[in-house]
This record gives structure tokens, sequence and C-alpha cells, in this order.
């Protein structure tokens, strides 16, 4: 008794944020002492199929390299269409019209998402209804939206309506985050119940898998993002993915004026967007696609090096994707321990002082000020987790060999 009874000295408990500089400087190789969150490189074709498309004349909406892209993607993503654009935001506003979001449709997001996921339901007529996240996979909790739910819609002819907003609730779009895959046959199950339209956000899970199936695979709608930051990239742009070919076909048109085939005359049957990805982009897309396998695994072994760097950590750990699923592990996720949030400022400057970039998780959606007043179910895990998550240096080439 007595021996325990020992008090600690006063700072052996608290977080020091040099520890976790240290053990990051742990993770990566030795020459690289600075690093950024998300780097590309480009260490592929690309040079060369840039050259081809500027030495064809070949750098807009029309060449062959947009088709090849689009055929990688769906084949990566085991689905039978891909069709491209110029970014994720459009791709994800796009989905929401197919899948017959009209103006006035609550769709269910979670809070804990890039802003981009709410702006698209807005951008298609549509209102963010923001849902609670699981601390299994940072995505959507299905049991929290089960019960939510059962309390908040009136189902009438197969539809379900928000018995607080009196909108009808159409859709349902879960965002993989950082990676790592939500519960899809859970939030499928959900979906159907309600009669909920699902698209899929795998804007962040290029190569992961849940339950051995692709990310992007997992709704009848799902869409990727090639921004800058994420692990392929064609400087910027998007995709759709579906098995759907009517609806891959539609999508086409759509996206390109709704312009009917003719030799000449400029007919157009509806009123459609310009927002297909360009072939200079695609070909950047083409050459990334190629190393994307290398990419992923490069990724699973810098996590494992963080893994070995903060095993024995006292105040976090490193996040570790669900059972039966494969994070592309995007972006590596310290997670606080709980009682361990008053550091994480302190953590983020000692980190950034160093030349390491971190960054905390997203602002909540709902609280932002476009969005404080939108509906939403009770976020006491996306609180949380906001004060507590960190992101770590995660560019593939950080990876040991
Ligand atoms: C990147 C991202 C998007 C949008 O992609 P852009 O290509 O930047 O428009 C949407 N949702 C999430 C969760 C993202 O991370």
């Amino acid at each position: 008794m007595t021996a325990t009874a020992q008090p600690l000295p006063p700072t052996a408990g608290a977080l020091d944020p040099n520890e976790v500089v240290r053990r990051i400087r742990a993770a990566l190789p030795p020459g690289e002492t600075k690093a950024a969150l998300h780097e590309p490189r480009f260490g592929g074709n690309e040079k060369a199929y840039l050259a081809d498309c500027i030495d064809t004349n070949w750098v807009s909406y029309a060449g062959g390299y947009v088709k090849k892209f689009e055929q990688a993607l769906a084949e990566a993503c085991g689905v039978a269409h891909a069709i491209s654009v110029t970014s994720g935001t459009v791709a994800l506003q796009l989905a929401m019209h197919m899948a017959g979001v009209q103006a006035g449709d609550e769709v269910l997001v979670p809070s804990l998402t890039f802003v981009a996921s709410a702006n698209a339901i807005v951008h298609a007529g549509g209102v963010p209804h923001f849902v609670d996240a699981d601390t299994a996979t940072l995505g959507i909790d299905p049991v929290a939206l089960a019960r939510y739910l059962d309390v908040t819609v009136e189902r009438r002819n197969g539809e379900s309506w928000n018995k607080a907003t009196g909108r009808r609730i159409a859709a349902l779009l879960p965002v993989h985050i950082f990676g790592h895959p939500a519960d899809m046959d859970a939030l499928n199950a959900i979906a159907a119940q309600y009669g909920l339209a699902v698209i899929e956000d795998a804007t962040e899970s290029l190569g992961s898998r849940y339950k051995d199936r692709p990310c992007g695979s997992l709704a009848p709608l799902a869409v990727l993002s090639f921004n800058g930051n994420k692990i392929v990239t064609t400087g910027g742009g998007g995709a759709i993915l579906t098995d759907d070919a009517q609806l891959a076909d539609r999508l086409r048109h759509l996206t390109t004026t709704a312009k009917l085939p003719h030799r000449w005359a400029f007919i157009h049957d509806e009123v459609g967007w310009n927002f297909r990805l360009p072939n200079i982009n695609a070909a950047l897309g083409l050459a990334q696609m190629e190393r994307l396998d290398v990419m992923v695994a490069a990724k699973r072994r810098l996590w494992d090096a963080y893994n070995a760097a903060f095993a024995d950590f006292a105040h976090g750990r490193v996040f570790a994707e669900a059972p039966a699923t494969k994070s592309n592990h995007w972006l590596v996720t310290l997670i606080l321990a709980p009682g361990s949030e008053d550091r994480l400022d302190a953590v983020l400057a000692a980190t950034n002082d160093a030349g390491l970039m971190t960054r905390p998780i997203w602002t909540p959606m709902h609280q932002l000020p476009m969005y404080a007043e939108n509906p939403r179910a009770a976020l006491p895990v996306t609180e949380d987790l906001a004060r507590r998550v960190i992101n770590l240096p995660s560019s593939p080439f950080l990876a040991p060999a």
C-alpha cells in the first residue's frame, strides 16, 4: 500500500509535445527532416504522357488518356464504369443528382468530414443533415444512425420524411475518413430499410478495401477525388463510379453539355454541364494509377513504422482500421488519449515548428457558420474526436524501403 501511494512527479503524467516530434522522427527515414502532410511524387510515366498530349495537340476534352484513365479507375475499384470529371466536389454533386436528390431533400452525411461532402449536397439542391461518427471507423456510426432514424423519420409510401423539418430524407453519403473504410454493410442495410439512395464518398479511399471489396464499389454510385493531396492526383479532378451502364451514359452526356452526336450541328437536349476531365489531367492520372499498388504498399509500410514509433506512447495511439477492412492509410491518424485534448494545440505547434506538417481533423460541419442551423443528430463522438485527432506526415515516399 505505502509503495503505490508515492505521488508522481508533477509533470510525469502530462503529454510532452516534443515527445511526439521525436516519435514522428523515429518513424521517418533519417534524411527526411522536413515533411509535408501529403505530397505527390511523379516517378513513372507522367512526363512521357504529358509530352505526348502536347506533341499531339490533344490537351483538352478529347483524347485517348481520358478513356484509359477511366478504365484504370474502373478496374482498380472493381466497377464497370468510371466517368472522370473536373473535381471530387462536382463528382459528388452529379452523383447526388443521379441518385434522385431533389431541391429541398435532406442528405445524411457525417459532420466529421471535409467540407466538400456537405457543400456538394447544397450544390445539388439538398440540405446536409449531420450524423455522428464511430470511433471504430471514424465514419458514420451505423448503430447511432439506426437509433436516430427510428425516432426522426416518418415513413410514407416507401419514402422517409423528417418529422421535425417536414423535408424528405433522400440519401445517405458515407465517407471513408482518411482512407479508413466505413461499415458499409451496416449502412447499406439501414439505407435499404429507409428507402435512401447511397452515394459512397470514396474521395480519400482509392486503394482501400472493405471485406475484400474495393472502396468505390460499395454503393450504386461512388465518388473519387484526384486533388493534389490525394493518393492519386491529376492536378485536380474527380470521378463517378457505377456498375449501371445507363447511368454512366447519362453522366457522360450531362457532363459534356448534353450534346447529341452530329457531324456539325449543335443540338443539346437538356441543360448540361461542362464537367469532363481534360486529357492532359487524365494523362497525369493514368501514370499515377500505374503505380497505385506501389503507393498503397508504401503507405502501409509507413503506417507500420508509425505503429512501431508510437507503440509504447502513453498519451495516444495510431489509428488502426476496423477488422476485415484495409485502409489505404491516406493520412496516418494519431488519436490522443482521452484527457489529452488540452495538449492538441501544443502538439500541432511543436510538430509544425519542427518542420513536420501535422493537422487536426476538420472543424465539424455543424460548427461552421453556414451549417450551424442544419438538421443534425446528437454528435458527441464527432465533437470528442475533433479535439483528439492529429494527422501525421503521410506521403508514400516517406515509407521505409
Ligand atoms: C477531397 C475530398 C472531396 C472533394 O474533392 P475535390 O476534388 O477537392 O473537389 C470530397 N470529400 C472528401 C471527404 C474529400 O476528402
